[in-house]
């Protein structure tokens, strides 16, 4: 059983660091930063979507686990006074493990070359540079609308209570595989027409956007924005790969919704 820990890197987080590598270090539990079989992420949701893309190629064998030392996080769901009881439960293999769906992003260039691909844990946004974003949207092979505006988001489950949230897209179940696409002001009037409503595809559907007037664009991965030059098309699907949570004790999704979101 080997493990690592990152932090967001603040005092307080940092301390709890040491605390939980001095508590598995006494507990016989190996240290190793490069292959990892647990990953423990100290902060918030954010320090764990950057331990996701820390170790993303090797997710068939690393398990993630959050410990929050500020709000309570959908992905950082430990407090810090818990630490003591996880130290012990990560010692004791076997655990549990749940599984969430994550998003696939590939970027195609209109001078060949590789494509670029991706994953995602929230989600991958689009935005065009300094104009209006104007994209051709298919689904499943077949033409869905012409988007113009402020830029479009694809987002997995588990990210649907992040960015989604906030452009009015529904919260989703992360037992559900599936991706979710929302408009981000999208300009509708008598000659431009989108949708306006969330869409929900399966496993099965993919979505690709085709660039109609500009192709370079403003991309975002989870916490990490590049900018992509001769786009041909980006596609977005259910990814194959899907990341795995340790689970030490029931906390289901609709009860950390309700404490984020409602009350505790
Ligand atoms: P950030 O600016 O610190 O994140 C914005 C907030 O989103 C933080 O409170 C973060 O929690 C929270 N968050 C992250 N993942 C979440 C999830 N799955 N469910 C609910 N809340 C979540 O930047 P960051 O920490 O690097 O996170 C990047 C994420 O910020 C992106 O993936 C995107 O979802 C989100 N974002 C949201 C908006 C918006 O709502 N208008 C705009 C841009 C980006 P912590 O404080 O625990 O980190
Ligand atoms: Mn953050």
């Amino acid at each position: 059983m080997k493990y690592a820990v990152t932090s967001k890197g603040d005092n307080k987080s940092n301390e709890l660091m040491q605390q939980i590598k001095d508590q598995l270090d006494s507990l016989g539990v190996i240290y190793n930063e490069d292959q990892p079989d647990i990953v423990i992420s100290v902060g918030g949701d954010g320090t764990l979507l950057y331990a996701f893309h820390r170790y993303s190629s090797r997710l068939d064998r690393t398990a993630f686990v959050g410990v929050h030392t500020g709000h309570l996080g959908f992905y950082a769901d430990w407090i810090p006074e818990e630490i003591e009881k996880l130290a012990t439960a990560i010692a004791k293999t076997p655990y549990q493990t749940v599984e969430y769906p994550l998003l696939e992003v590939t970027v195609r260039y209109s001078h060949g070359g590789r494509e670029s691909k991706y994953l995602a844990l929230n989600e991958s946004t689009v935005k065009s540079v300094g104009s209006s974003l104007v994209m051709d949207v298919e689904i499943r092979g077949e033409s869905f609308e012409r988007f113009r505006g402020d830029g479009l988001c694809v987002s997995t489950p588990s990210g649907s209570t992040a960015y989604n949230k906030a452009l009015g897209g529904a919260i989703l179940h992360p037992s559900i595989p599936a991706i979710q696409l929302t408009e981000m002001a999208s300009i509708n009037n008598r000659v431009f027409r989108t949708i306006g409503s969330p869409l929900i595809l399966p496993g099965h559907h993919t979505c690709m956007l085709k660039p109609v007037t500009s192709d370079d664009f403003q991309m975002t991965i989870d916490h990490l924005s590049l900018l992509h030059k001769d786009v041909k098309s980006i596609q977005f699907r259910v990814a194959d790969e899907r990341i795995r949570f340790a689970r030490f004790r029931p906390f289901p999704f609709w009860r950390r919704v309700r404490d984020s979101f409602v009350t505790d």
